[in-house]
């Protein structure tokens, strides 16, 4: 299943043909050179999810949504982006 990177979540259920269930934090992450990551089943090691490494602007504008591990990696880059405070308009 290809998913937005940013949709994947630690808690977010993930189940494989052979029978294994759990949580998306249980899957194995394998990182290639290429731009895709994928999380694989502990027990038969099928993919069960593959996810595009995001661009900067991805990793911007999720940043600015609030999700943090953008922010973790925003600062990583050294990227700015706004601070995602709500301020009263
Ligand atoms: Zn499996």
């Amino acid at each position: 299943m290809l998913i937005e990177y940013f949709d994947f979540h630690p808690e977010m259920v993930a189940t494989c043909e052979c029978g294994w269930a759990g949580r998306g934090r249980d899957t194995e992450i394998e990182l290639y050179e290429s731009p895709v990551v994928t999380r694989h089943c502990p027990k038969c090691d099928s993919i069960l999810l593959s996810m595009e490494y995001p661009t900067f602007n991805q990793v911007r504008e999720a940043a600015e949504a609030g999700n943090e591990e953008a922010v973790r990696m925003a600062r990583m880059y050294c990227l700015e982006f706004k601070a995602p405070t709500r301020r009263p308009h």
